[in-house]
């Protein structure tokens, strides 16, 4: 049958730090706070999946606690995710995805995004949409303190 999921999440920036979103990293002054490298778009994606198998969230798989996550990549926990996907014998039919940033402006680095992620993904980029936004000045997002991610996934699941 198929499955959907929705994921969501918020890292602040902070001067200095590295930028990453799904897996790339994109030049930026200011990058996402986080216990891991901070890529909200990953986390959000990771959430999805998760949602969409009835395996809770990332919280519960990969601990903000657990100091093996400290630093961690979090394309390798998305690996780790598509991995419990195939193990349950579902399949990923697309994500879809949506980055909200007041700054840097994404739409120049959504190439590269979809090249870092999609093969993760087992996808082709045609089936990963990767959207940027801005939020038009308006709260913490437009106010360039955060940036923020959706994404939905659609997998076919066992019975
Ligand atoms: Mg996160």
């Amino acid at each position: 049958m198929l499955k959907i999921g929705f994921g969501y999440d918020i890292h602040r920036l902070e001067a200095g730090r590295r930028l990453v979103l799904g897996g790339a990293e994109i030049p930026s002054p200011a990058g996402l706070l986080g216990h891991s490298d901070g890529d909200a778009l990953t986390h959000a994606v990771i959430d999805a999946l998760l949602g969409a198998l009835g395996e809770g969230d990332i919280g519960t798989h990969f601990p903000d606690t657990d100091p093996r996550y400290a630093g961690a990549r979090s394309l390798g926990l998305l690996a780790a995710v598509v991995g419990l996907v195939r193990a349950k014998g579902a399949a990923i039919v697309n994500v879809d995805a949506v980055v909200v940033a007041e700054e840097p402006r994404l739409a120049p680095h959504v190439p590269a995004v979809k090249a870092a992620l999609a093969p993760v993904l087992g996808l082709p980029e045609a089936a990963l949409g990767v959207k940027a936004k801005t939020n038009e000045g308006l709260g913490p997002v437009g106010e360039k303190l955060a940036v923020a991610c959706y994404a939905v996934a659609l997998l076919t699941v066992p019975d």
